[in-house]
């Protein structure tokens, strides 16, 4: 059982106090008893005296009268005797009080078992025998004393009311007293502690006892230091680390309260997702310090550029939200963006390093464009993207036409990788023709999908989104796989032409493919000679140095490089000496503008080009007579193109290629 201090306190002075009031009332019964005992000794005492004396001086019952002066005195003087009398057993022969005249019947006989005080309490009168002789014969007296009842009641309630005084009132003061202060200066503290540690409500005031106020002191100072804590931590949660700027959390927080806000008055707002251009980068070169401190310096700036009700939130690496709630119109808007990409623009020197960074923004609308934070972050961020494709630097609006298109991307994406599960890819092949001779030496693979819903979708629609989300690596090996099969399969029956593989820059940076690729050459005892391999001028332009040894390593292995749709790229001439190119195709675009002055001399340069660096080169997309008459009066090699044929499926390529011989 929990005992409260306030309980506690009482028992205790309960305790106190009734083992006081024990002790005062066992001692005033014992004084009692001693002064009854004491005053019953005194009058017996007289009593005997008396008696003693009356016996020797009374000669005969004639005589008593004459002692009456003397009872008178003793009764006079004696502050417990009323009166005395003398009677036998007929008739008072003398009485110090003339209105008793009978004797007063009273229990003579004392009772050992009382207390002193109860005899005295019950006894009216005590009697005591007078023998006197007159002669020889005795004659029996009894002498009477009353007792004093008022007087000896007066005497005791004296010493009562004392007995009171001493130890009933003044300890019951003390008590009081002590009650008083312990309550005022132990349970009261305590239990305002209690509430302060509990509901940390009001602080309570310095208290007097020393441990108390050390302990109410600690408590104050380590609640002041958890709420300091507490508020830290916070603001901890709220605070992105690297920039001081609001984190997500705090985004969170404020778009909730602002959409309340807003929905309730029915306004709008600007929600701008801004994404810094290349910031990648940046921290690739020159390493996360500089970048980290480029990141401060343009939040600081971010902010530096808003207005102060604005509000901005860094979210990612190198991504910022921008909420703008006040602008009367969109090109107030506008200009707010302008300023910030603007401010944004400037050359940074961060640790001596001059860095020009852009920025590209999508604005997207509450409610218009989402009325909650996470669609206003798909959307704005779709817009974002938007900004970027169309060349960075820049800020661009969401529209439903760009969510469809981003819709249709997730959608394909999803159905592309099904489609590879589903078998539904095939790979068609165009032949690539021998122009002096007229005869087909090779084929170049071409990958079609054949979805049972739509149709034959042309690669145009899928590869560069496989290229975009990496899927090509997968989607890519497929293809190899495929078309070294179905090389050997027509080996076997006696086509032995040269096929061409497409191959993405991203697959040949798989560091396992040319390891897989050796493999399967060997596995199907492939000579190497017999496959080529389709590139784009884009491989020359990034990780040049990895591309540049992979495509030496597949070439003195012993496959063919044809660089595709040679003329359309920004590659300088420089690259055809660096990496091992075979074959050169000539795109589409230079092959139709033949008849033209300009279009005529890129072709016959790039022949003689070809034939200087001992290069095969090959015409794409040929699709008239006078094209292929033209190509063969200036020497080119071979061409590929709807005049001889279109990309064809195994079995319509079979039966051209059958027909032929
Ligand atoms: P590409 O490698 O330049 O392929 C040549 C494209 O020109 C093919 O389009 C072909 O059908 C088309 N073509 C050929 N002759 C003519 C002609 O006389 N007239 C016209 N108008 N077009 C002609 P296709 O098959 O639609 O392929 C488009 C592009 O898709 C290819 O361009 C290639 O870059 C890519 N691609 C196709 N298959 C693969 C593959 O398996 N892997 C990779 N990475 N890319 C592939
Ligand atoms: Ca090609
Ligand atoms: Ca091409």
């Amino acid at each position: 059982m929990l005992l409260s201090i306030q309980k506690f306190i009482f028992l205790l002075i309960s305790i106190i106090f009734g083992t006081l009031y024990f002790l005062f009332i066992y001692y005033y019964v014992a004084q009692q008893e001693k002064t009854a005992s004491a005053i019953l000794r005194v009058i017996n005492s007289q009593m005997l005296e008396t008696s003693y004396h009356l016996s020797k001086s009374i000669g005969s019952v004639e005589d008593v009268v004459s002692f009456r002066s003397m009872l008178d005195r003793i009764a006079l003087n004696s502050d417990f005797i009323d009166s005395i009398f003398i009677h036998n057993e007929d008739e008072i022969l003398i009485s110090t009080d003339p209105f008793i005249r009978k004797t007063i019947s009273t229990n003579l006989i004392f009772n050992d078992a009382l207390s002193a005080y109860d005899k005295l309490e019950q006894i009216e009168a005590i009697e005591e025998d007078i023998r006197i002789y007159e002669g020889k014969k005795p004659t029996l007296l009894k002498l009477t004393f009353v007792l004093d009842k008022d007087e000896i009641a007066l005497y005791f309630s004296d010493k009562q009311s004392t007995f009171l005084l001493y130890f009933g009132f003044i300890p019951a003061f003390v008590l009081i007293f002590l009650w008083f202060f312990l309550r005022s200066f132990v349970a009261n503290p305590l239990e305002r502690l209690r509430q302060f540690a509990y509901y940390q409500s009001d602080v309570p005031k310095a208290f007097r006892l020393k441990e108390l106020e050390t302990i109410r002191y600690s408590m104050v100072q380590t609640f002041q230091r958890l709420e300091n804590e507490k508020k830290e931590l916070y603001s901890m949660a709220r605070t992105d680390m690297l920039s001081g700027l609001a984190n997500r959390n705090a985004l969170e927080e404020y778009v909730e309260r602002l959409i309340f806000n807003s929905s309730r008055e029915g306004k709008e707002f600007a929600f701008l997702f801004l994404d810094l251009d290349n910031f990648k980068d940046i921290n690739d070169s020159l390493g996360h310090n500089v970048g980290d401190e480029l990141l401060k310096k343009i939040s600081s700036i971010i902010s530096e550029a808003l207005r102060s009700n604005d509000f901005v939130a860094r979210v990612g690496g190198d991504e910022f939200v921008i909420i703008v709630e006040k602008y009367s119109s969109i090109m107030e808007l506008t200009a707010t963006v302008e300023r910030v990409q603007k401010y944004l623009a400037q050359t940074w020197i961060i640790q001596t390093h001059p860095i020009n960074i852009g920025s590209s923004v999508g604005i997207a609308f509450y409610p218009k464009d989402g009325d909650d934070l996470i669609s206003l972050m798909k959307n704005s961020d779709i817009a974002m993207y938007e900004a970027k494709n169309r060349g960075r630097a820049r800020y661009h609006f969401f529209t439903e036409e760009l969510n469809k298109r981003v819709q249709d991307t997730i959608s394909l994406d999803k159905e592309m990788r099904k489609a590879l599960l589903n078998n539904e890819y095939r790979l068609y092949y165009q032949p690539k023709v021998d122009i002096k001779s007229n005869t087909v030496i090779g084929a170049e693979a071409l990958i079609r999908w054949i979805s049972p819903e739509k149709g034959v979708i042309p690669p145009s629609i899928f590869i560069p989104l496989a290229e975009e989300n990496g899927f090509i690596a997968e989607l890519g090996w497929w293809v190899v796989e495929e078309a070294i099969r179905q090389y050997c399969l027509w080996r076997e029956s006696g086509i032995d032409i040269i096929i061409s593989i497409n191959i993405s820059a991203k697959q040949l940076l798989d560091k396992e493919f040319i390891y897989k690729f050796k493999n399967l050459l060997d596995e199907n005892r492939v000579n190497p000679s017999r496959i080529d391999i389709e590139i784009t001028e884009y491989l020359f332009l990034q990780h040049t140095q990895e591309n540049a040894q992979v495509l030496h390593e597949l070439h003195s292995y012993g496959v063919t490089i044809s660089l595709d749709d040679f003329g359309t790229g920004y590659s300088s001439l420089s690259y055809l000496k660096r990496f091992p190119v075979d074959n050169l195709k000539i795109d589409k675009a230079f092959i139709d503008d033949y008849d033209s002055k300009s279009g005529a001399i890129f072709i016959e340069t790039i022949v003689k080009m070809g034939q200087t660096l001992n290069m095969q080169v090959i015409a794409e997309g040929a699709e008239h007579k006078e094209q292929i008459d033209y190509l063969k009066s200036i020497g080119c090699d071979q061409y590929q193109g709807y005049y001889f044929s279109k990309p064809l499926s195994v079995d319509d390529f079979k039966t051209l290629y059958l027909k032929q011989v």
